[in-house]
């Protein structure tokens, strides 16, 4: 039997510059890409238009750049890709797995905000487009983090029947997910902790559209000085492409690699962090959760 070549993966989604919670994101799928001997693919996740801003798929890609990160292979766009989803989507509701829905906020409110009966509470509404939900079982999803450790979620308990598919006719982010991860011959997702509670959803989604199931690896958060979470919609500061190696050395040293030696430039700065990566000292920088800003 052939073992599939790792291929691992970032996906920004084009809400603003480069973050420093983003560049320990890239910087830490592409140590675990390349410790395989894997590829490193970029995906821009540019599926919800009126929270983009412009520009900022650009000056993430040209970013990535200066911080010695080029992609494999050119990046795809998930604007790009509505066919696939749509076909993914056809699929689901062919197997009767979608149902659609016009609860409103309040007709959610009144189901204790999660949707679990498995068709829509409210009455259909012909004068408007529906949501399209997907039908959560009673099933509990059980996986290994690499990370993490063991997990377990009840898709009914805790998702609850999720959009897929948005009243304005926007794909969701779950979706448009499993299927290029899916198409990509993505084999190991690594990204931040706060898509952990995703990863059920998305699991059951791959089972539904007959995808392979990944490995996953979710990166403890970067937090701020007062214990946020960092993240491009809290506004945190970019990190500055024209002076990449300290905040480079930052992000490496949120992931357990303290590189002593002095860089020239970013891909050699990289190039001396591998040798020294070890997947045990990325178990040991998520005990320390203190902030490094
Ligand atoms: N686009 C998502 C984000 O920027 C990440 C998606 C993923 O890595 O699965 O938060």
């Amino acid at each position: 039997m052939t073992r599939q070549r790792y291929r691992g993966r970032f996906a920004p989604s084009p809400t603003g510059a480069l973050h420093f919670g983003s560049l320990v994101a890239a910087v830490g799928s592409w140590l675990v890409a390349r410790r395989a001997g894997g590829e490193w693919l970029v995906r821009i996740e540019d599926i919800d238009p009126p929270r983009e801003v412009p520009g900022s798929a650009a000056a993430i890609l040209s970013a990535l750049d200066a911080f010695g990160l080029p992609p494999d292979q050119p990046p795809v766009y998930q604007s790009l890709r509505g066919g696939l989803y749509e076909a993914a989507f056809e699929r689901l509701r062919r197997d009767g797995h979608v149902f659609p829905c016009w609860c409103s906020r309040a007709d959610l409110a009144a189901h204790g905000g999660i949707h679990r009966d498995g068709h829509c509470v409210a009455p259909a509404d012909p004068s408007r487009p529906p949501a399209w939900r997907l039908r959560a079982p009673d099933l509990t999803i059980r996986w290994q983090d690499d990370l993490q450790g063991p997990q377990e979620e009840n898709l009914r308990e805790v998702a609850g029947d999720f959009v897929i598919r948005r009243v304005e006719g926007l794909w969701s982010y779950q979706l448009a997910c499993v299927v290029d991860d899916g198409e990509q011959g993505v084999t190991h997702v690594v990204r931040g902790a706060d898509l952990l509670e995703s990863t059920a959803r998305q699991i059951h989604l791959q089972c539904l559209l007959g995808l392979p199931r990944p490995g996953y690896l979710h990166l403890p958060l970067v937090l701020d000085a007062e214990g946020r979470k960092l993240s491009k919609s809290t506004a945190a500061q970019p990190v500055d492409p024209a002076d990449p190696l300290p905040a480079l050395r930052r992000a490496l040293g949120r992931l357990g690699v303290d590189v002593a030696a002095e860089a020239a430039d970013p891909a050699s700065l990289l190039r001396e962090a591998l040798n020294e990566f070890e997947p045990a000292a990325l178990r040991r920088s998520s005990l320390t959760t203190t902030p490094t800003l």
